[in-house]
């Protein structure tokens, strides 16, 4: 049986239009053409997302004694913003072609420029391409980053021109205004990250809780970026949702913090079937302005190996300028050492959208099955059980003599356990086809034996076996193999 995994641009259609075309994600507002950057997930889709929130909120809240949760509001006082350093550098420098007028981020087109040298063997050269651009734009020199473009005769993919206009900050937020009468109204932002709500929540959490550093809060939501380039699909949106922890640390111990969760985060991702050869680390050459050690975690995507999730070691910037601003102290007493300090923070986030694009372009198999006449191309998605939308499907055989109702009575009696759904259209290999791809990992099959001795088969989506159970089996039988559990204990192993 070949097993082929694509590897080239025109994979990433293949995997929209699937995604489209069995219900697991759907263009905003398609009736009206869509809206640039904007998604819905579908029946299927928002079973994936919600299995992906759910494994990654237990393996942080449940797996960590130190890490409880937070469900923090989108709308913060526009201070937050201030003193998170978002107002004033928040921003992506962007450059338009004159002749396409395209826009371009131009930090994009130089990394682009440095990938395609260091694809021809130039690491030396990339790796001064892109120190030379950091050098520009932690000056604020957008001058010199736009010369850099010229002086590399970086062009247009569509006009093909080097006719560019100068570079200039782009400010991501998103602003509306608060109040109902307009002299009244005030500015206020959709949050660009989640993680802010933590910070101003952190004393909240650790009086209540009781909590004593070091210790995490956990949060799942959605962000808002005004991206000026949007493009591939879930990877970069303008509304999206993020799943991030702030984790709370004595000075001079987030390096220790930052490489245990570097490693505690990769071995999630692994844990949910990605395998290692699709992951690695990348640091980053230019920290944000908060950061003093920065890593991503990139996936092997089919445009390339790109960030899936950022761990930061933050220091204590945020909750110092929280402080500042707010004139409220932000301090710990710790009583091991009996020294009042604002801790220090070590951040993990991950994308729930760009891990749910990677957990399905991983998923996405081709194969071609059986021989000679009887060779044909197969497609499904090769979910971890635990993921998968749906878990199980019943299908008995034949519609009459009783099969149908007895295979409705199983569908009852496992429904509550785990996701469960019936079909009895059309002849049985379609119906398996169908239930490929969308993931399903057991179809339960009722035949004539059902009705004499209570056994059912199972078949197995990857292997497309097959095995004679009892129903009084199967609870527990398919609970186990399709359960978080199964994750959470390669977490801990
Ligand atoms: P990028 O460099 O790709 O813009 P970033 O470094 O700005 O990402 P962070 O601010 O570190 O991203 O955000 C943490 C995580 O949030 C990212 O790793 C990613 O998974 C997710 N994320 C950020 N921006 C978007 C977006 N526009 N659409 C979808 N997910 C996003």
């Amino acid at each position: 049986m070949e097993n082929k995994k694509q590897d080239t641009a025109s994979a990433l259609k293949d995997i929209i239009s699937h995604a489209k075309e069995y219900g697991f994600v759907f263009p905003s507002s398609e009736i009206y053409d869509g809206l640039q950057a904007v998604y819905d997930y579908g029946q299927n889709g928002v079973e994936l997302k919600n299995n992906l929130k759910t494994v990654w909120y237990k393996a942080m809240t449940m797996l960590n004694d130190n890490v409880v949760g937070l469900d923090a509001s989108i709308f913060m006082h526009p201070l937050t913003w201030k003193a998170s350093g978002h107002v004033d550098s928040f921003n992506d420098p962007m450059i338009d072609n004159k002749d396409s007028k395209k826009r371009y981020r131009a930090d994009t087109l130089l990394e682009e420029r440095a990938a395609a040298l260091e694809d021809e063997g130039k690491e030396a050269e990339a790796k001064a391409l892109l120190q030379k651009m950091a050098k520009c734009l932690d000056a604020g020199d957008l001058e010199g980053v736009r010369q850099i473009i010229i002086d590399e005769n970086i062009k247009c993919p569509v006009s093909n021109t080097a006719n560019w206009t100068e570079v200039r900050q782009f400010n991501l937020m998103f602003s509306t205004q608060v109040g109902a009468v307009s002299e009244d109204a005030s500015l206020i932002y959709l949050r660009p990250e989640t993680a802010q709500g933590i910070f101003v929540n952190f004393l909240n959490v650790q009086k209540t809780g009781r909590m004593k550093v070091p210790f995490g809060i956990a949060q799942i939501g959605k962000a808002f970026r005004n991206e000026i380039v949007a493009r591939n699909f879930i990877f970069r949106m303008r509304e999206f949702e993020q799943m991030e922890m702030q984790f709370f640390v004595r000075p001079g111990t987030e390096m220790e913090w930052y490489s245990k969760w570097k490693e505690t985060r990769m071995k999630f991702h692994l844990a949910l079937g990605i395998p290692a050869t699709s992951l690695k680390f990348h640091d980053h050459d230019k920290l944000a302005h908060y950061a003093n050690a920065a890593v991503d975690i990139e996936y092997k995507f089919p445009f390339g190996f790109k960030e899936m999730e950022g761990i930061h070691s933050r220091t204590d910037f945020d909750l110092k300028a929280h402080q500042d601003l707010s004139r409220k102290k932000q301090q710990y007493f710790d009583p091991e050492i009996n020294e009042n300090y604002i801790p220090y923070v070590v951040e993990t986030s991950v994308g729930a959208d760009r891990l749910f694009l990677a957990i399905l372009c991983n998923a996405y198999t081709e194969e071609t099955v059986g021989e000679g006449e009887q060779e044909k191309q197969r497609v499904f998605l090769n979910f971890h059980p635990a993921l998968a939308p749906v878990k199980v499907a019943v299908l008995p055989l034949v519609k009459k003599d009783g099969l149908a109702e007895k295979a409705q009575e199983i569908v009852n009696s496992i429904k509550f356990a785990f996701n469960t759904t019936y079909d009895d259209g059309g002849a049985i290999g379609k119906r398996y086809t169908r239930q490929d791809l969308i993931g399903t990992p057991y179809c339960v099959v009722v035949d004539y034996q059902t009705m004499e001795d209570n056994t059912v088969t199972v078949r197995d989506r990857n292997t497309m076996t097959q095995e004679r159970i009892s129903i009084a089996d199967l609870k527990e039988k398919i609970g186990y193999a399709v359960s978080m559990e199964r994750i959470f204990e390669k977490l801990l192993s």
